[in-house]
């Protein structure tokens, strides 16, 4: 067994909001969800080798997805120690009634709010979040834990959609060094992934087609699961990659533009 620091996976490749920028690349129309038998596919491959001290359910937005509690006792059932974190912005966690009694079983987990906007349209929508959460915390003694994630906000990536751009500037250490996403590994189609951006590169190309400046990071390869212990113990050793050139050398602070989109403005009622 490998203990290793975090390991994440995504639920749903959309979301609700549009953050500028997302390293997940949710904010660019993507689709589809991850069903608990796939779901349970990769973490069968990899829960008797990987031993994460944090292990994290996110998307896009995983509220989005109908088994959301369901995923909560899966990882659960396959990794007994970790750390659970359900990652969300919380916009439809009243869609999911019983996820508070699956958390009130599990003393090691949590739901992580995430806020994205300190604008006053985006507060008032996160009152009724709050207060359901607060309910929940009153009730069922779940844990909770808000991040304000637009602070520090940078951009990973030039551009969107068919336009997006690597920043290329060749300082793969320094890119990586100042990554936020350097100890962020997903777990997608049964594979292990340095980060989010390079996992779910290959979805931005089947939509968008990306420009030929993507093909290197297209070729990235992610640890399959029949790899040695040694290739194991490389994979998570490994720090700065040629792939990290993609992201900038220089991330620059910037403020986010309020993520409420005009098509899915994430408008939520809460009885
Ligand atoms: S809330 Fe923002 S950062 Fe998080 S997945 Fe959605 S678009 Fe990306
Ligand atoms: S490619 Fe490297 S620098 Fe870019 S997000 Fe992944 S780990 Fe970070």
């Amino acid at each position: 067994m490998k203990r290793i620091r975090h390991l994440e996976i995504h639920l749903v490749h959309g979301c609700n909001l549009c953050c500028e920028s997302c390293s997940h690349y949710s904010n660019q129309g993507h689709k589809g969800i991850l069903s608990l038998a796939e779901a349970e596919f990769s973490m069968k491959l990899w829960n008797q080798r990987l031993n994460p001290h944090t292990f994290s359910l996110l998307g896009g937005e995983p509220s989005i997805h109908p088994d959301l509690p369901g995923f909560v006792a899966l990882a659960r059932r396959h990794w007994p120690t970790a750390h659970l974190r359900l990652v969300t912005n919380g916009f439809f966690l009243h869609r999911h009634p019983t996820l508070p009694t699956v958390l009130q079983r599990d003393p090691n987990a949590c739901i992580y709010l995430s806020i994205h906007h300190d604008a006053p349209q985006y507060k008032e929508k996160l009152q009724p979040i709050l207060a359901l959460l607060r309910s929940w915390i009153s009730d069922y003694g779940i844990r909770v834990e808000t991040y304000l994630s637009f602070k520090n906000w940078t951009r990973g990536y030039q551009g969107s959609g068919s336009g997006m751009e690597p920043y290329n500037d060749g300082l793969p250490r320094q890119s990586w060094e100042r990554c936020h996403a350097k100890y962020c590994p997903q777990l997608f189609e049964g594979k292990i992934w340095k980060c989010a951006p390079l996992a779910y590169l290959k979805l931005q190309d089947a939509k968008y087609r990306l420009s030929g400046s993507w093909k290197p990071y297209l070729q990235y390869q992610p640890l399959a699961s029949d790899c040695s212990d040694e290739q194991l113990v490389d994979f998570f050793h490994r720090e700065e990659e040629l792939s990290c050139g993609m992201c900038p050398a220089n991330p620059v602070k910037f403020k986010l533009p309020l993520p409420l989109n005009s098509l899915n403005p994430g408008i939520i009622k809460i009885s």
